[in-house]
């Protein structure tokens, strides 16, 4: 890993870059919402961001339709493209909690480097720890706003009316790849890139492991108290 030290910006102009890492149904993105508001930081989600580029019918949604169509990866190119360009925005100045990307370590090489060239690194790797069975049986209840994006689950996260958006009155719907067949097929493909990105973290020293299992607001707490513990030590 690069010294972030060396780079072309001053130590306070850095961004502050946290990575959330676990399967599908591991709380990911009620996480992410979470840490963004306690933190300030932009949540970039590479899915969320995809089916934006989808339904916007831009060149980069077209290029990765085939694949999201049928459950495969987004090449690394395309998606590394569409993640970096997402970085440069302003939504992400003040730093970017990132989920769903990077998915390979092809894609966490690109983005250390990218990161690098500017003098920034990812300041931590939360990893939300939950049981295969657990996550399966999350998934099934998984709930989405396909206007907003937002995130539910029917017992963990309900929206205060059954089936409708808090945000915007949207009814909700289950993904497809939230049935428990297809997330069990999805794992088996899933956790073994997921391991290597860990991996390959790991050998930074930056991973946080945190007991996905508990109640959502005491994972956020356990996340928000190993970000605090490494505060001024990186
Ligand atoms: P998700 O909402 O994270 O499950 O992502 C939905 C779809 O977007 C995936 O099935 C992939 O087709 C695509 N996708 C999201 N993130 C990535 C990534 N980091 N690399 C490749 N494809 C991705």
């Amino acid at each position: 890993m690069t010294d972030a030290g060396h780079g072309p910006l001053a130590p306070t102009d850095r961004r502050r870059i946290l990575l959330l890492v676990g399967p599908v149904g591991a709380g990911k993105g009620t996480q992410a919402e979470a840490l963004s508001r306690e933190l300030g930081l932009v949540h970039l989600a590479s899915g969320n961001l995809f089916r934006q580029a989808l339904r916007d019918g831009t060149e980069m949604g077209e290029r990765a339709r085939s694949y999201m169509e049928r459950g495969d990866l987004v090449p690394d190119a395309i998606t590394i493209d569409m993640f970096m360009a997402e970085l440069a925005r302003p939504p992400a100045k003040a730093g970017a909690i990132l989920d769903g990307f990077p998915r390979t370590v092809t894609q966490a090489e690109a983005l250390d480097a990218t990161l690098a060239a500017r003098g920034e690194r990812i300041e931590k790797v939360i990893s939300l720890e939950v049981p295969i069975e657990e996550v399966v049986a999350r998934a099934a209840g998984r709930r989405v706003c396909p206007a907003c994006g937002t995130p539910y689950h029917l017992s963990g996260d309900p929206p205060r009316v059954p089936g409708i958006c808090d945000k915007d009155g949207t009814p909700l719907v289950q993904r497809d790849d939230d049935r428990p067949e297809v997330v069990r097929a999805r794992l088996a493909k899933q956790v073994p890139p997921m391991l290597e990105v860990l991996a390959h973290y790991d050998q930074a020293g930056i991973v946080a492991r945190i007991d996905g299992t508990r109640p959502a607001d005491e994972v956020t707490d356990a996340i928000l108290r190993a970000l605090r513990r490494d505060t001024g030590a990186s």
